[in-house]
């Protein structure tokens, strides 16, 4: 990959690691404040807990995301970025474009996804 497109991508994922830091200290503030109120009565919370879940399910989400952020930047320090960490192959520019943390080809990927192994 060029060092142009290269230096793209490293500002993209940057300003997305950012973006998701902020995104998730907030839920996560929102999860622990859930129900804290302390005027609830026991469906009350068990709705809370429900949804605290809930919330704490989508900071984990962005936390895998954040770290898959972080290796992809990493790769782009050591100049294996855009590389199919399966076989090797380039990965598409089109995917590069929506995922810019992505560590597959788009075959691979789905080949993975059949087998259940990976989301992203
Ligand atoms: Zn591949």
């Amino acid at each position: 990959m060029e060092a142009e497109r290269m230096e793209y991508f490293r500002k993209k994922l940057h300003s997305m690691k950012d973006e998701l830091i902020s995104k998730l200290n907030e839920r996560y503030n929102d999860a622990l404040s859930f129900g804290n109120d302390g005027t609830q009565d026991s469906a009350d919370e068990a709705y809370n807990i429900y949804n605290k879940n809930l919330m704490l399910e989508k900071v984990e989400t962005d936390a895998i995301k954040l770290q898959l952020i972080e290796q992809a930047l990493e790769r782009i320090e050591s100049g294996s970025y855009g590389v199919c960490i399966e076989c090797e192959d380039d990965i598409e520019d089109r995917r590069l474009e929506f995922v810019p943390f992505a560590r597959y080809c788009t075959d691979c990927k789905s080949e993975l996804e059949k087998k259940g192994i990976v989301r992203i």
